[in-house]
C-alpha cells in the first residue's frame, strides 16, 4: 500500500477539487510538497554497534501557518507514506481552522526490537539531524505511532541543547511537567468521540443499542473506546497488531486496558477492583473485526485497511477513520454507493491536532489552562467543524469526506487569492 499511498492521496484532491469550485493555484498547490528531508541516523547499539536508519521530515504546506504533524516509528514508514500523511496534516489543519499548515515525520524502524535506551539514542539522533528543518514557528512535531509523551520530552530536550534556548514550543505532546497541554493524551479519541455525539444526536441514537469495533488499541483506539463505554456504547470487538477478540455481549474497556498495560496483549477480561476473570469471547483477526456487522466501525491503527479487496465484505453502517487513511481513495465511491457514513480521518482525528494546538499557545505564552477549559475549547472546535461539515454535506449533496477537503480548499482559496491566483495576474 505505501508505494500508492501518495499518489492515492493525490488522486482524492483532484477528483474532490474539481467539485470545490476553488482556483486552480489552490489544486496544484497541494500537489506539491515543499520540502522533505531525508537523513541517516547512527545509532549507538546497547551491544557497542553502530546501526544506521532512515528518518524523514516533510514540510508539506505552510499556506496558513508553520507545518504541523507527527512522527511515527515503524518498519513501512518511507518518504511517500511521510508525505502523504502531510498532505492530510495540511487538509485536517485547515478544517478545524488552525493557524498551521501540514508536516509529518518518521522513522523506518521496528521500535519493538529497541531497548528503552537504543530509543532515546534514535530519537536524539533524529533531532540532531531535523534541527536546522524544524522550529517553534517553522515546524511542530508531535506524536505518532509508536512514539508517545516521553520520546517527545527527549525530542525537546535535544533540540534545546543544540540551539541552547528553552523552546518547549519546537514540539507538543510532551509530558505534562515538561510543558505538555492536560487534555493532550486522549485528545484524538475524544475527537473522535465527539464527533460520535453529533451522529448521535442527528440521528437519535440509543448508545445501549449501538454496537461499536474498534481496530488498534493505542493512543486514538483506546480513549474513544473508553469515553463510548461510559457512555453505554456496547463495544463488541478490539484489536492490537497481534489480532481481536470479539464477544456480543460487550466488553469491559478498561479492563481489557488494565490487562494489556500488564501482559502487552489484548485478553478478553472483567476487572472488579483487583480480579480480573476470562469473560465468554471469540478470538478473531483483524480482517475479521473490519467486516463485522456493527453499527460503528473504528479503525484506529494504520492506513490502507479497507481497499478492493475486502469493501465488498464491509458491513458497517458507519465508520469513523481515527486511523489516517485505513480506506483507500479508490473505493471511497463504493463505500458511498453502500450508504455507509463515514466520518473521515481529516475530522476524526482532528483533536490531537488541535490540543497540541493549545499546547503550543500555552508554551509560547507561559500561561498553563486547566482540564476542563482544555475540553471545553476542544468541543467547540470539534462540533463546529463537524457541523460545517456535515452542512456542506447535505446542502451540495456529496460525502462527508468530500465536504471535509471541500471545507479546507476553500480556506485555502482566500488565502490563495489574497496573494494573488492566475486570474488576477493575467487581467
Ligand atoms: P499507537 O502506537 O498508540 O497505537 C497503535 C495501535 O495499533 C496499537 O494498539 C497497535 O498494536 C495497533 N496496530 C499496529 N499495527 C496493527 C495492525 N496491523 N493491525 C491492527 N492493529 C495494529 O498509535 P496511535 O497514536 O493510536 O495512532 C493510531 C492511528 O491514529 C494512526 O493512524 C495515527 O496516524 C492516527 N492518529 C494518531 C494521533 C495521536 O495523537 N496519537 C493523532 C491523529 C491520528
Amino acid at each position: 500500500m505505501s508505494d500508492h499511498i501518495f499518489k492515492d492521496a493525490i488522486e482524492r484532491v483532484k477528483r474532490i477539487g474539481s467539485q470545490a469550485n476553488v482556483s486552480l493555484d489552490v489544486i496544484d498547490s497541494l500537489m506539491h510538497p515543499h520540502a522533505t528531508l531525508t537523513a541517516s541516523l547512527p545509532v549507538r547499539m546497547d551491544d557497542g554497534s553502530t546501526q544506521y536508519f532512515t528518518g524523514y521530515r516533510c514540510r508539506y504546506n505552510n499556506l496558513l501557518g508553520p507545518s504541523k504533524g507527527g512522527i511515527r516509528y515503524h518498519p513501512d514508514v518511507n518518504r511517500q507514506e511521510v508525505e502523504a500523511l502531510a498532505l492530510w496534516m495540511t487538509i485536517k489543519c485547515a478544517i478545524v481552522g488552525l493557524p498551521y499548515g501540514g508536516g509529518k515525520g518518521g522513522i523506518t524502524v521496528d521500535a519493538k526490537q529497541l531497548s528503552a535506551m537504543e530509543i532515546e539514542r534514535l530519537s536524539r539522533a533524529y533531532v540532531r539531524a531535523m534541527a536546522d528543518f524544524i522550529g517553534p514557528d517553522t515546524d511542530i512535531p508531535a506524536p505518532d505511532v509508536y512514539t508517545n509523551a516521553r520520546i517527545m520530552g527527549w525530542m525537546m530536550d535535544e533540540y534545546e541543547t543544540i540551539k541552547r534556548v528553552k523552546a518547549p514550543g519546537v514540539i507538543t505532546g510532551k509530558p505534562i511537567s515538561l510543558g505538555g497541554s492536560l487534555g493532550r493524551d486522549d485528545a484524538t479519541g475524544r475527537g473522535a468521540y465527539l464527533c460520535i455525539k453529533q451522529l448521535e444526536s442527528i440521528n437519535h441514537w440509543d448508545p445501549k443499542n449501538k454496537t461499536v469495533a474498534v481496530q488498534g488499541f493505542g493512543n486514538g483506539g483506546y480513549h474513544v473506546a473508553r469515553l463510548l463505554h461510559d457512555d453505554g456504547y456496547n463495544i463488541v470487538a478490539i484489536s492490537d497488531s497481534q489480532g481481536g477478540i470479539y464477544s456480543h455481549k460487550g466488553f469491559d474497556v478498561e479492563s481489557i486496558y488494565k490487562g494489556k498495560q500488564e501482559t502487552n496483549r489484548i485478553t478478553a477480561l472483567y476487572c472488579k477492583h483487583s480480579v480480573c476473570e476470562l469473560v465468554d469471547h471469540d478470538v478473531i483477526t483483524n480482517e475479521q473485526l473490519l467486516e463485522l456487522d456493527v453499527d460503528i466501525l473504528i479503525p484506529a491503527a494504520l492506513d490502507g485497511v479497507i481497499t478492493s479487496k475486502n469493501v465488498n465484505n464491509i458491513q458497517a453502517k458507519n465508520i469513523v477513520e481515527v486511523a489516517n487513511g485505513p480506506i483507500v481513495g479508490e473505493v471511497d465511491h463504493i463505500i458511498q454507493q453502500k450508504g455507509i457514513t463515514v466520518i473521515p480521518d481529516v475530522l476524526a482525528n482532528a483533536g490531537g491536532v488541535t490540543v497540541s494546538y493549545f499546547e503550543w499557545v500555552q508554551n509560547k505564552n507561559g500561561y498553563y489552562w486547566s482540564l476542563p477549559e482544555v475540553h471545553n475549547k476542544l468541543a467547540t472546535i470539534m462540533e463546529d467543524a463537524f457541523n460545517e461539515i456535515w452542512h456542506i454535506s447535505i446542502n451540495e449533496k456529496v460525502s462527508m469526506r468530500d465536504a471535509a477537503y471541500m471545507l479546507a480548499m476553500r480556506r485555502f482559496d482566500k488565502a490563495v487569492n489574497a496573494h494573488g491566483t492566475q486570474q488576477y495576474f493575467s487581467n
